[in-house]
């Protein structure tokens, strides 16, 4: 049941500018599943072993990420045009961007994350039954 006193009740909106700043420019984590490895390697067309051999690295057991480049960026960021070389099949972290628990949780979380992301507060509207099905579609 979604509580109507959240801040965000009336909705938020967001339309990614396709900027490339969440993909890269800094360490981070972009974790991914078994399901998203074997979707990224068919789109690929290599096997999922070697999909995860060049692109995916063990945090801890249970717990694999995308690898980044030295520079930071998640290494399905397109270098030219700093989009992601494989949007629809990218995992659920990113897809659900930016409406994660950190950045709900305060309204001051998401204003401080919207200074580094310009899709935030612009765009389409978002209800608050779309944003918390985004919201708990992962454990982050
Ligand atoms: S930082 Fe925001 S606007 Fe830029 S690519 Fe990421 S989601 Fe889109
Ligand atoms: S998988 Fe795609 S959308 Fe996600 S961080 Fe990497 S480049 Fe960005």
């Amino acid at each position: 049941m979604v509580t109507k006193s959240l801040w965000y009740k009336d909705g938020l909106r967001f339309g990614c500018t396709s900027c490339g700043s969440c993909c890269g420019g800094g360490p981070g984590f972009v974790w991914v599943t078994q399901n998203e490895i074997e979707r990224l390697a068919a789109k690929f067309g290599i096997t999922p072993e070697l999909f995860e051999k060049l692109f995916v690295w063990t945090v801890k057991e249970g717990h694999r990420s995308l690898k980044e480049y030295p520079n930071g960026d998640c290494v399905l960021l397109d270098e030219k045009t700093k989009k992601c070389k494989f949007y629809e099949e990218r995992p659920i972290q990113c897809k659900t961007w930016p409406f994660w628990d950190q950045n709900l949780n305060k309204k001051i979380f998401w204003d401080l994350m919207s200074e580094h992301c310009p899709g935030c507060n612009r765009g389409r509207l978002y209800s608050l039954d779309e944003i918390e099905k985004q919201r708990t579609a992962i454990e982050l």
